[in-house]
């Protein structure tokens, strides 16, 4: 038993326990980070180059003043880091007027009083000529969309969580924690230490990790595309992030390439994963999965299904109704656990950070967090 004591424990430092460990540390928290791979890795969540952020939240409205703080966390973490951990680009979101894509973004706005544009299939093509929607296709443009650069941001939080005085340790796997007395006892490959409190972010090592914690949660493997532009179209690198979502109800997102091919773009599908385990995932992209993705882009952005450039894989944590959990653990009375980030948590992250501080050092958060009780999900 190391004969550090420290008053919280982060299991896992990809994108949500490097926030938690800044946001701890900031507080004058003795914290313990442990990650069983390096900094800022490409074997989670957390990697690609970008990640979509946004307010016009689609997947409802509740998420909105979780946004806004995200947001001002984001400028602060950008000033603090002197890294650019987002980029905003404005966001278009394509779809028709019933999508959920279009339909759910105009309510956030309107309930929320986010500025907001609406143009029809003729006004994208002229203001985004890359832009080539059906003719019933409506969009809803949101200035204030943009990027994170999700492998930037880790550090940044990493970087600045130690400026504080958080020890990090990587290279180091937990194998269990268990309550002890007052407090808990996390034991790894390499030794056991011991806190008032722990937090663990696992991502898609959550059935590993809580195995004991009743929540359902469903890793799928999703797949990144970066395509060059073909030649003669415009540069894609000044245009907008967007989703688009097709007759099918499948949708598909992009951003400029910044961290790919010269004026490229990167691409995927938003809901098409194959259900799998860190363990088993296959890390091959094939063929047909290129192809399928190049003819989808052909429908909304032609010019940029150009040659495959890279691709990559990375996983989703399903919880059923795709909703978060993070709360204190039903069952654990000094665990925060904050997991099953459904595909869209990386725009969370600052804010995410900041409520996992809250719910360690006082057990609860002014931030509203109801959608994310654990208890709506486990089955008795
Ligand atoms: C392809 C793709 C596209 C996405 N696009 C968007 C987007 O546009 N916008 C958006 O908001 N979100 C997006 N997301 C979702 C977002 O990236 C995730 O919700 C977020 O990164 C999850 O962070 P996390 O901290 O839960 O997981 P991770 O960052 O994976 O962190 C979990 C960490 O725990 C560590 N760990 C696990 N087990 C152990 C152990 N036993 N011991 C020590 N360490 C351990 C892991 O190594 C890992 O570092 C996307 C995700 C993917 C895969």
């Amino acid at each position: 038993m190391s004969h550090v004591s420290y008053d919280v424990i982060v299991i896992g430092l990809g994108g949500m326990g490097s926030a938690a460990a800044f946001h701890l540390a900031d507080r004058g928290q003795r914290v313990l980070g442990l990650e069983k791979f390096t900094p800022a890795h490409d074997k989670g969540s957390s990697h690609g180059g970008s990640r979509i952020i946004r307010q016009s939240y689609f997947e409802d409205p509740a998420y909105v003043p979780l946004l806004l703080r995200s947001y001002e966390l984001w400028d602060e973490l950008r000033s603090m880091s002197g890294k650019e951990v987002h980029r905003i680009t404005g966001g278009l979101f394509l779809g028709r007027e019933s999508s959920v894509t279009f339909s759910g973004s105009l309510l956030a706005s309107r309930q929320w009083s986010l500025p907001h544009e609406i143009l029809d299939a003729a006004q994208v093509r002229e203001a985004f000529p890359t832009f080539d929607p059906d003719p019933d296709e409506m969009a809803l443009f949101e200035a204030a969309a943009g990027f994170a650069r999700p492998e930037l941001t880790v550090q940044a939080h990493l970087d600045l969580a130690e400026n504080r005085g958080a020890t990090l340790q990587f290279g180091e796997t937990v194998l269990g924690w268990e309550e002890a007395g007052d407090g808990v006892t996390v034991t790894t490959d390499k030794g056991t230490y011991a806190a008032g409190q722990v937090v663990i972010c696992p991502g898609a090592w959550a059935p590993q990790l809580l195995e004991q914690f009743a929540v359902p949660i469903v890793v799928e493997r999703q797949v990144l595309h970066w395509f060059g532009a073909s030649a003669g179209t415009a540069a894609y690198e000044n245009n907008p992030i967007f989703i688009h979502e097709a007759a099918d109800g499948m949708q598909d997102y992009g951003f400029p390439a910044i961290d790919g091919p010269d004026g490229g773009v990167k691409v995927a599908f938003f809901r098409k994963g194959i259900e799998c385990t860190p363990d088993t995932i296959d890390r091959t992209v094939h063929p047909h999965e290129i192809e399928a993705m190049q003819s989808r882009v052909r429908q909304t952005v032609p010019g940029l299904d150009g040659p495959s450039v890279h691709s990559a894989t990375c996983m989703y944590s399903n919880t059923p109704d795709e909703h978060f959990v993070i709360a204190r653990h039903p069952d654990a009375t000094n665990v925060t656990v904050a997991c099953g980030f459904s595909g869209h948590g990386f725009k969370f992250v600052p804010v995410v950070g900041e409520i996992l501080a809250d719910l360690a050092t006082t057990g609860t958060t002014a931030h509203p967090i109801t959608l994310f009780d654990p208890r709506r999900l486990v089955t008795v």
